[in-house]
């Protein structure tokens, strides 16, 4: 075979993918669909590309030069598992097979631990940027094992984003690795568009400003600290007015978020490991809500006074950006929690400055605080929570003022604010002498005894309840 590499499903990720890799010097490029009239249509499409196009699976072997490397970009589950059966029936050892879909990592670490008793390599590789990523440069999260990472780097080096002069792509960790911190990517994902969300919202209701009068204070934020894609995009879907009606287009989307469900794997994984990603929580839910139109109509007949809605204070503006600021640095802190839980669970040897500077470039949350985030871990490999980093504590203690204001007044004027209301609420629960949590353990050991501990003494303890309540000792 001729092809350095192969990508396997030509739908809108696979064929981009392809013609990424094709673009980039040191790549030929097998390309193979389910349905060949796809793989003909994208050949005929980009003969620039000069791809090696394949009919059937043999083929697309066969054009594969040793060691085989092949990406699928097919759909997520049942597809994924088709295709990577076809691929290991033929590939001999030492090939790789990468998936590069949205792979629950439960099940990329069963597909591993499978080929790998075969010989094969199997890499779960997270990408994320969507179509224009995938087409111009992602940001690559590929897990696996080592010797997999040493064939395929070139390649995925080659085709990622590229952020102060770095490629986008690391070898995150083994088997599972990649898909779980492209799971937490997207929890991230999540809890920064809530937070701007919630920020535009404040800012319209009390705020009184329209739509394109925001899109102007978005265009200004980007050019400081929260410089980043998502706010930039944010600016630029409020400038944008409605061909149809005139209107500003955010006022006839239907309020009803969706989602395609790594937001809840998320979330489902941090309950599992007892992680507190209480922002990533709030967004989640906050899209379920959004979109429960029973509920929605049945509150909002039941409640049609609605508290009046104040004249923004002075200086509104700023503390709402302070405020998104400080909610920001909770979220993403949380999500590096998770990933470092995750890690510990699977035995995965996960650089989280290393992840933090893949992100800065090809993907949805890349921004310019990823550069901080990963010099934080640098300095400090075992920082328990970047809170607590110097450079993130002034910028908290910067804006806790602006916070408590926003959050206090959004609770007044019944604006919701879940995702920064819980991120103040994460952070003063973390920085509180005591919590009440020791009443929750009393009560824990009154109806179902199952003890607590003292502040004042070892051991495990436990007051007789329904009987003489004297505490007795395990
Ligand atoms: P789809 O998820 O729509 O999948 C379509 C492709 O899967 C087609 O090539 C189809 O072949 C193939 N396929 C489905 N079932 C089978 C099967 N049983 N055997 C062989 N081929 C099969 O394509 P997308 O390009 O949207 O996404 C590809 C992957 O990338 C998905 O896992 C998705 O979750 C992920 N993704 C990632 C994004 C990101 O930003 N990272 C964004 C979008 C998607 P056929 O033409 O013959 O039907």
């Amino acid at each position: 075979g001729q092809a350095t590499i192969g990508v396997i499903g030509l739908a809108v990720m696979g064929s981009n993918l392809a013609r990424n890799l094709a673009s980039r010097e040191g790549n030929t490029v097998a390309v193979h669909n389910r349905t060949t009239s796809k793989t003909e249509a994208l050949v005929e499409e980009h003969p620039e590309a000069g791809f090696v196009a394949t009919e059937t699976i043999d083929d697309f072997v066969a054009a594969l030069a040793k060691p085989r490397k092949a990406i699928i970009m097919v759909q997520a589950g049942a597809g994924t598992d088709a295709v990577i059966d076809q691929l290991a029936e033929r590939f001999e050892e030492g090939d790789v097979i990468v998936d590069g879909g949205n792979a629950d990592f439960h099940d990329t670490i069963r597909r591993e631990e499978a080929l790998r008793e075969r010989g094969l390599h199997f890499v779960g590789c997270g990408i994320s940027g969507g179509e224009e990523g995938a087409l111009h440069g992602p940001s690559l999260m590929p897990g696996g094992s080592d010797e997999a990472w040493e064939v395929l780097a070139p390649a995925l080096r080659s085709i990622a984003a590229v952020a102060e002069g770095e490629p986008c792509v690391t070898h995150v960790g083994h088997d599972g690795a990649g898909h779980f911190v492209k799971m937490v990517h997207n929890g991230i994902e999540y809890a920064d568009m809530q937070l701007i969300a919630e920020s535009y919202d404040l800012l319209r209701r009390i705020g009184g400003h329209d739509p394109d009068a925001l899109a102007d204070v978005f265009e200004e934020w980007n050019g400081g600290d929260l410089e980043s894609y998502l706010i930039e995009i944010t600016a630029e879907v409020l400038r944008q007015t409605d061909a149809d009606t005139g209107q500003p287009l955010v006022d006839v989307i239907l309020d009803q978020a969706g989602s395609k469900g790594t937001g809840v794997w998320t979330v489902q994984n941090a309950t599992g490991l007892g992680v507190p990603t209480t922002a990533i929580g709030e967004a989640v839910f906050a899209r379920a809500l959004s979109s429960s139109e029973d509920h929605r109509d049945a509150v909002r007949r039941t409640f049609p006074d609605r508290p009046d809605l104040p004249e923004a204070p002075d200086g509104f503006e700023d503390d709402v950006r302070s405020a998104l600021y400080a909610s920001k640095v909770v979220a993403y802190a949380q999500g590096f929690d998770l990933i470092r839980a995750g890690a510990e669970e699977h035995d995965w040897d996960i650089d989280l400055a290393a992840v933090a500077r893949i992100w800065r470039g090809g993907c949805i949350i890349r921004a310019k605080f990823l550069d901080r985030i990963a010099e934080a871990f640098d300095d400090d490999p075992s920082l328990v929570t970047l809170l607590a980093h110097p450079y993130f504590a002034d910028a908290v203690r910067d804006g806790e003022a602006a916070w408590r204001r926003v959050v206090a007044l959004a609770a007044t004027s019944g604006v919701p604010a879940p995702a920064f209301g819980s991120a103040l609420a994460s952070y003063d629960a973390l920085a509180s002498e005591r919590l009440p949590a020791a009443l929750i353990q009393g009560q824990r050991d009154f109806f179902g005894a199952h003890t607590y501990r003292r502040t004042d003494r070892d051991g495990v303890f436990h007051t007789l309840w329904s009987g003489d309540r004297s505490e007795v000792s395990e």
